[in-house]
């Protein structure tokens, strides 16, 4: 006979005590850290535990006997099982704070390096409707809630559902009726690619069972007004030419419309063709570049290259890296995960040469576009693996960086990349994260000959816990 499970506690009062760290509030209780997803620093509640691990539980809130005072009431009514928003419950002055908070406190316990300035975090003017990206999912299971009507009657009739993974699972996905992330009209083509696959007959994905035509719908917005549309189907069928068709009718606005057929298990589109059905391959993004230049940067965005989600805000973060470096004309500067080349473009002109290095290979083919787009001639690109590509040859080729910019994705720079910086002992490092925790880690590694002189969080992601940050590291003289 099996063991019986002891039930998991109930905690009862237990008072919020931190907004944590990725999305999830904090509480503690007997010493023992409590993580409980959508409550808020101050609240007072009871919260049932439904999983233990050996340090810490992670529990649901069930009653709430004192509301924190950040408390505010959630724009969107999908707010509580969608995984994209969960600090919309705090007031954006207390997403602020938590967010410097958070930037601080992985500062002082996992890098345990002093900071000489530590500036408030730059905030966004736009809170909601700010992403200039989103990707929807198609599913044949959709997520019920509790409260779907058609869970009354004997069950629904239709399971298929179009939009966001619920957090932690690959395979639920969360109808969305209406999103705050993307202005109009991203909710518009959604619904009405919904409604069209329906009326025809298009099957939704299946991830189990890896079947169903259509997979995903990805929306790319510039704020120049373009508008691309990537829609991912599993296989070549007559219908998708219907859909896509259909789709250009219906939105004129559409500048570029792509697809995709992937019938790998996974969802990347990175490694694959995206097609163009009508339009340009690319949308087209500016940027009002640094100093006394007038022209503003234009940048064209192919369907596989990365740009900053919030281009408002990127502007703000490519001013405060070009100003941590305080270039004085003729450095060599390395643009590390440079992706289709914005950083290397925002300071090219006021320094001697730029290069810059990035995965993605189609990225790196915009990069050189970009370049000539904007009458930049001193960069150089080359596609690779940051762990391969950066080695003491290619140092040595390319000349020693006076100033590296590192702008890694969410794991952090790879120890080998680390250890090849200090290797070339820039005079100074301007280390752009999307993650406070690896940024902290990479630059305990990097205190080994650098000081930690500045440190600029910026507001990218609104309504998440998400936090940018710039650090400014400079090389110890002894
Ligand atoms: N600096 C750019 C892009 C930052 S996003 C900007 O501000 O727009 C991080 C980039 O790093 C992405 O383009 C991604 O494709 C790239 N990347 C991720 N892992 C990499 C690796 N191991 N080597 C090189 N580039 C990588």
């Amino acid at each position: 006979m099996g063991r019986r499970k002891r039930p998991l506690p109930l905690f009862e009062k237990v008072e919020i005590i931190d907004a944590g760290s990725d999305g999830k509030a904090v509480a503690r209780v007997d010493d023992r850290v409590v993580f409980v997803p959508f409550a808020a620093p101050g609240d007072v509640a009871d919260v049932q535990a439904y999983k233990k691990r050996r340090s810490y539980f992670e529990a649901k809130l069930v009653k709430i006997h004192k509301e924190s005072e950040y408390r505010v009431t959630p724009e969107c009514s999908h707010f509580g099982l969608c995984g994209g928003c969960k600090w919309q419950h705090m007031s954006y002055e207390s997403q602020l704070q938590f967010k410097q908070k958070q930037v601080k406190d992985a500062l002082e316990r996992i890098a345990k390096v002093p900071c000489e300035k530590f500036f408030p975090i730059i905030g966004s003017e736009k809170q909601y409707y700010y992403r200039n990206k989103l990707e929807y999912t198609f599913s044949d299971r959709r997520w019920l809630t509790d409260f779907d009507p058609s869970k009354e009657e004997g069950g629904p009739e239709d399971m298929n559902g179009l939009g966001f993974h619920l957090p932690g699972m690959f395979d639920k996905i969360l109808d969305i009726d209406h999103c705050y992330l993307q202005r109009d009209p991203s909710n518009a083509i959604r619904l009405a690619v919904k409604k069209y696959a329906l009326e025809h007959g298009m099957s939704f994905y299946n991830v189990r069972k890896w079947e169903g035509l259509l997979r995903n719908i990805i929306i790319r917005t510039s704020r120049n007004g373009n508008l691309m549309v990537i829609v991912v189907f599993r296989e070549e069928t007559d219908k998708n030419k219907g859909l896509l068709a259909f789709l250009g009718e219906e939105f004129p606005e559409i500048t570029s419309l792509m697809y995709v057929i992937n019938d790998k298990k996974n969802d990347t589109i990175n490694d694959l063709e995206v097609k163009l059905f009508a339009g340009e391959p690319f949308i087209v993004e500016e940027m009002i570049p640094p100093g006394n230049r007038k022209e503003p940067l234009t940048f064209r965005i192919g369907p596989t290259s990365f740009y900053q989600t919030n281009p408002e805000q990127a502007q703000k973060l490519y001013e405060t890296a070009y100003g941590f470096a305080g270039f004085k004309g003729d450095e060599v500067v390395y643009d590390l995960y440079t992706g289709a080349g914005t950083i290397a473009s925002f300071v090219a002109p006021s320094v001697k040469k730029v290069i810059g290095v990035e995965y993605v290979e189609e990225a790196v083919k915009d990069a050189y576009d970009n370049m000539e787009l904007n009458g930049i001639a001193n960069v150089e690109f080359y596609a690779g693996d940051l762990a391969k590509v950066l080695d003491e040859e290619f140092i040595g080729t390319h000349g020693k960086p006076d100033v590296v910019i590192t702008d890694p994705p969410r794991a952090g720079m790879h120890e080998k990349v680390v250890r090849q910086i200090l290797n070339a002992a820039p005079e100074k490092i301007v280390y752009v994260s999307c993650n406070p925790a690896t940024q902290a880690r990479d630059i305990a590694l990097l205190h080994e000959k650098y000081d930690v002189l500045k440190v600029q969080p910026v507001d990218m992601f609104p309504q998440t816990h998400h936090v940018e940050n710039v650090v400014l590291l400079k090389r110890r003289k002894h």
